[in-house]
């Protein structure tokens, strides 16, 4: 069980940007301010393992991936966004509309915020607990 979870593992984050819930199965869902949801589940395939290795995870793909999710809710809330921008791209794609051009943008912000976070210490969930808490990031 990573820190910062229940016993089940479960989450619930609401931020400004969006809410973010993590179910016992480890399932993760993120819903925008209109409803819209976002789901993702943590990947196990070797470039997933190699990346959580990278990043300062241990290879723990589980963590990493809820990690991820939080950081996109964190930013958006940092840069004063309604909600992710990539999650937008990604609702909207699901309707036949396109990708946000600016994904890989977000996606590396999002990496690097991770793998600092690691290296410095900072605990992304308990940061989340604490935004959650105080309604703001
Ligand atoms: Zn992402």
């Amino acid at each position: 069980m990573s820190r910062g979870l229940s016993p089940t593992g479960e989450l619930d984050i609401v931020l400004p940007a969006g809410r973010f819930e993590r179910f016992a199965d480890g399932t993760m869902r993120t819903t925008l301010a209109d409803g819209s949801e976002v789901m993702a589940v943590a990947g196990a395939s070797a470039t997933d393992v190699a990346r959580a290795e990278c990043l300062g995870y241990d290879g723990d793909t589980d963590r990493m991936s809820l990690d991820h999710e939080l950081v996109h809710l964190l930013l958006a809330n940092w840069l004063g966004l309604p909600e992710p921008p990539t999650y937008r791209g990604i609702v909207e794609a699901k309707t036949g509309g396109t990708w946000w051009s600016g994904w890989r943008k977000e996606e590396a912000a999002v990496l690097a915020i991770q793998a600092l976070a690691r290296e410095v210490g900072v605990d992304i969930v308990a940061l989340a607990k604490r935004a959650t808490e105080k309604g703001t990031a």
